[in-house]
């Protein structure tokens, strides 16, 4: 790559946005970090822009008068060079202005939707974490994408392992099938009868993967992998058929192609998103590693298993979302955060998210090609819906 890449790291201070940090470090010849942002952990904000000194540094979490005023006091005391900005405005003007050509989305939910479709709309690279956004609104990101040739590149491990077993000339030539893994979540050997006791740490205790608490949860409900099936169906231009899921319990298999003449391809590597990152990043070349490689003198079993669907609904949700689309991806999606939100709070139980996503889904006045107010507007009606529903039950 002969020209260095200006990247914002959009929700730096998460899980992947820490090992976004930690790649662009590694990759400083090639690659600078323009912007970071945060919503609320400041402190951690502080010390990332001690390390990278970006250009700018934004918050999005609402501030009062007094605290903006005392935390932008901070830069000329200690990070002149580094610009501090405060709301979700200041990200979409730096994602749509000149001095970023790369964009890692890496906010958790549909707060990282506009940013998305900014990168998207001026024709950025969006290396794309946040897969709530193709989920909710796919059907323009893609379309955008294809006219602004924005590069949409995904870094969540399943979509990246798709993504490099589709590298050869072969392409998606005679595809048959992707088969998304798995790991089955850290209740993947509960009796069935008791998971809706799982509690908030139970399902909070991840055996392969070190990520947000929504994710988790998602992974623990395998709503994650229903939300991976419709981002797969976008990414790839897949139809929903087109799609399988297995529990790989030890996540080193990320994912797998299989082709008419019954060719499987898969990609491997030990269960780190340094990976997926950095090649979003590198893309279309490869860089030294930053996360360990397999230790093929260590002995290892690999095993996978069909998924059964009545220890995991929300898997069914995620194919029919990815089958109907319209408007069904931002309903699921609100309902899903809304209920994860209530989970974390004590509100309703583990098993109470795919029942009330169900109903939310099936009630919501569906239409094929929504614009992206209607979107907006049945997140919206999806998050009261639920609060709704969880005080009447
Ligand atoms: P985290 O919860 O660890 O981090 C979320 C990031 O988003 C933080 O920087 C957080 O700021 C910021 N943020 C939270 N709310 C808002 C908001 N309203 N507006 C702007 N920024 C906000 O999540 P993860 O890193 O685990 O996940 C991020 C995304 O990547 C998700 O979409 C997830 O599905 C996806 N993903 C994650 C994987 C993982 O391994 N973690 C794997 C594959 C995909 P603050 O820290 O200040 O709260
Ligand atoms: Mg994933």
């Amino acid at each position: 790559m002969s020209q260095i890449r200006n990247v914002a790291v959009l929700g730096s201070t998460g899980s992947i946005g820490r090992a976004a940090i930690d790649v662009l470090q590694r990759l400083r010849n090639t690659h600078r970090v323009t912007a970071i942002s945060c919503h609320s952990q400041l402190d951690l904000l502080e010390s990332q822009i001690g390390l990278v000194q970006p250009r700018y540094a934004i918050v999005t979490k609402g501030m009062a008068d007094s605290e903006r005023t005392s935390w932008q006091g901070v830069q000329h005391r200690e990070s002149p060079a580094t610009e501090r900005l405060v709301g979700s405005d200041a990200i979409i003007d730096l994602v749509g202005g000149t001095e970023v050509d790369t964009v890692i989305g890496a906010i958790v939910g549909v707060a990282g939707l506009e940013s998305a479709l900014e990168a998207v709309r001026t024709g950025k690279r969006l290396a794309l974490a946040n897969k709530e956004s193709l989920v909710v609104a796919g059907s323009l990101i893609m379309p955008m994408a294809e006219r602004t040739n924005a590069e949409v590149l995904p870094v969540d491990s399943e979509h990246s392992a798709i993504f490099q077993c589709l590298q050869s000339p072969q392409g998606t030539k005679d595809l048959r099938r992707i088969i998304l893994t798995g790991s089955g979540g850290p209740l993947r050997d509960w009796p069935i009868d008791k998971l809706s006791e799982a509690s908030v740490e139970d399902a909070l205790s991840h055996p392969t993967w070190k990520m947000g608490k929504k994710i988790t949860v998602d992974s623990a409900t395998m709503m994650n992998k229903a939300l991976e099936v419709i981002e797969a169906k976008w990414l790839f231009g897949l139809k929903a058929d087109q799609i399988q899921v297995v529990i790989h319990p030890q996540s080193v298999i990320h994912s797998m192609v299989e082709y008419r003449d019954a060719s499987v391809i898969a990609q491997m590597s030990p269960p780190d998103m340094r990976l997926p990152i950095q090649y979003a990043l590198t893309y279309p070349d490869r860089e030294h590693a930053s996360s360990p490689a397999i230790d093929w003198g260590t002995p290892m079993q690999l095993n996978w298993k069909p998924v059964d669907p009545e220890r995991y609904p929300c898997l069914a949700l995620g194919f029919e979302v990815a089958e109907r689309g319209g408007t069904c991806g931002a309903v699921l999606n609100a309902a899903n955060e809304a209920c994860v939100e209530q989970f974390l709070d004590r509100k309703i139980r583990l098993t109470d998210i795919a029942k009330i996503c169900r109903i939310i889904l099936n009630e919501h006045h569906y239409s094929p090609s929504p614009d992206l107010a209607e979107l907006l507007r049945l997140d919206r009606w999806s998050r009261e819906e639920v609060h709704r529903w969880i005080k009447t039950a």
